[in-house]
């Protein structure tokens, strides 16, 4: 039985500095919480509690308590709210939601409708939309771009920073079509782009495939959709207790890839999994 991982499986650039962050900032201090899980993979989330980091709501932050914002950060009130309060704010948020971020305001203030690729309900995207003061509308796919957005003199384009190239592309096309001025910002990420075109490979090539990460992950999510389109077999598993062996009879080829917010740890577990499983030549 071959395996073979995908490149850049597991943690992003953005995803290991905020878990740095958050692991240093619970060494010097007490009272360390993330404002909503860190990442969003469970595994993750229980070892940094096991290490005092909690997980608050806002709304149960105290004075005193240090506060840091998660990887795909949040609405502009929070950070106004928690500064308008006695805690220590550590900024974990990665540089390219900032940009995304930091655009969203821009294109609002130089006049542009405000167009956001994403998903509606991600806190990216909620994070993203506070920082649009000239209207704007969330759309997941072009169909709804169709569908929802009225012609504007001015329209400005961003996307949630783990979406589809391809999507945005369409979105795009929908766009060019309802207004007079398009401003097209692409602030999909790099690390989403290079995971989904390796983990691709890697689909074409097995006969089974296991996209490792949370199930409340979106870009883990999107990896394994994207496979099962070219795999004829693909499961998207958290750790290596979901895997059944029987699955793996006379199977040759065994694909790995995992999220971005997948930490190595549980990569390996499951590599050495299916290696103990070859040995045993179950
Ligand atoms: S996927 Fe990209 S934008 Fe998101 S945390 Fe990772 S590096 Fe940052």
């Amino acid at each position: 039985m071959n395996i073979i991982v995908a490149d850049y499986s597991g943690f992003c650039f953005g995803v290991e500095r905020a878990v740095k962050i958050v692991e240093e900032t619970s060494v010097e201090g007490k009272n360390v919480y993330t404002l909503g899980p860190i990442i969003h993979n469970p595994q993750l989330v229980k070892k940094l509690e096991e290490k005092g980091v909690g997980v608050k709501k806002l709304e149960d932050v105290k004075d005193a308590d240090t506060v840091v914002i998660r990887s795909h950060g949040v609405p502009k009130e929070h950070i106004e709210t928690l500064k308008s309060s006695n805690v220590k704010i550590v900024d974990a948020t990665c540089p390219f939601v900032t940009r995304a971020q930091n655009q969203a305001a821009i294109l609002s203030s130089d006049g542009y409708f405000l167009v956001v690729f994403g998903e509606k309900e991600h806190p990216e995207v909620k994070g993203i939309i506070s920082y649009a003061n000239n209207g704007f509308v969330v759309v997941e796919n072009a169909e709804e771009a169709e569908q929802c957005i009225d012609f504007h003199d001015k329209i400005g384009v961003v996307a949630q920073t783990t979406q589809n190239r391809a999507e945005f592309d369409r979105v795009v096309d929908v766009l060019k079509l309802r207004c007079n001025e398009l401003k097209i910002v692409n602030t999909i990420c790099n690390a989403t782009t290079h995971r989904q075109e390796a983990a691709k490979k890697v689909a074409l090539i097995s006969d089974i495939m296991y996209v490792i990460g949370g199930k409340n992950s979106g870009n883990t999510t999107r990896l394994y959709e994207i496979c099962k389109e070219i795999c004829p077999k693909v499961l998207h598993i958290e750790t290596k207790d979901e895997i059944d062996k029987s699955d793996l009879i006379g199977v040759e080829n065994v694909g790995i890839t995992a999220g971005a917010s997948t930490p190595k740890f549980l990569i390996d577990e499951v590599i050495e999994f299916l290696k103990e499983v070859e040995h045993a030549g179950e």
